[in-house]
């Protein structure tokens, strides 16, 4: 299987290292036939996100110059969205995701939540987590129809990471995913990413994006162990959005 696209690639205007340039440029020393340059909303806290939603104006107007710098490869203008609220609102509100090439949306912890009671319910930020009176159980059973009020609610291309820190029923999720057509990521950072999870998903149906979730250029592109879990589970380029056979 090929991965053409790497829609998960941070830079420095959130928690990531390189520039859009650098990682247009990283890119095509992979390979890619296409970058999603996608950054943390604005409520992920510790300047791991980046510092208003206007600021992606700024990200836009450098993937536009990156575009005219190298034609060699698509670049795609994102964001990785946080959950912020029961409701299933996003830190980039719906009026403003049409904006965007893509939308990855994800939970995440340390993330400003819209209210300390949503706070509070979905353990959004560690401290919050530890003062939540919630079985993990139940706090999990929350995550998830608020994740899955996000799906119905939002234009989200990709879930990202789901279980990452913040426990989740991945069976209900992608069932959700499959209905609305949103894909489930396949990330190739995170060593919480199991077999188990990609084979439940894909019996619900679901389909998926592999990402690199790359916070340095030299790792954009980069899919060894996400493609390894593919293809211990049987994935096909059919399930694999951005995915192609070889030729
Ligand atoms: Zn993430
Ligand atoms: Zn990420």
């Amino acid at each position: 299987m090929y991965v053409h696209t790497d829609y998960h690639t941070h830079t420095c205007h959130s928690d990531g290292q390189g520039t859009v340039d650098e990682n247009a440029a990283a890119a095509v020393r992979a390979g890619l036939r296409a970058v999603g340059i996608a950054d943390h909303g604005p409520a992920s806290l510790f300047g791991i996100g980046v510092p208003s939603l206007s600021h992606f104006a700024r990200i836009r107007r450098e993937v536009d110059r990156a575009r005219r710098r190298w034609p060699q490869v698509r670049i795609l203008f994102g964001v990785e969205a946080n959950l912020i609220s029961l409701r299933g609102d996003l830190d980039v509100p719906e009026e403003m995701q049409n904006d965007f090439d893509f939308v990855l949306a994800g939970l995440h912890p340390y993330v400003r939540p819209l209210s300390l009671h949503d706070g509070l319910a979905l353990g959004c930020v560690r401290l919050m987590e530890r003062l939540s009176s919630l079985p993990r159980s139940k706090a999990r059973a929350k995550n998830t129809d608020a994740l899955i009020r996000a799906v119905y609610r939002n234009h989200i291309d990709v879930i990202t990471h789901p279980g990452y820190r913040i426990p989740v029923d991945t069976r209900a999720l992608a069932r959700a995913c499959a209905e609305v057509g949103t894909a489930l990521e396949i990330n190739s950072s995170h060593d919480h990413i199991t077999l188990e999870y990609v084979e439940i998903a894909a019996a619900q149906g679901a389909t998926f994006v592999i990402g690199s979730d790359a916070h340095i250029p030299d790792r954009v592109g980069r899919f060894e162990r996400a493609l390894a879990l593919a293809k211990a589970a049987g994935l096909t380029p059919r399930e694999v959005l951005n995915a192609e056979d070889r030729p």
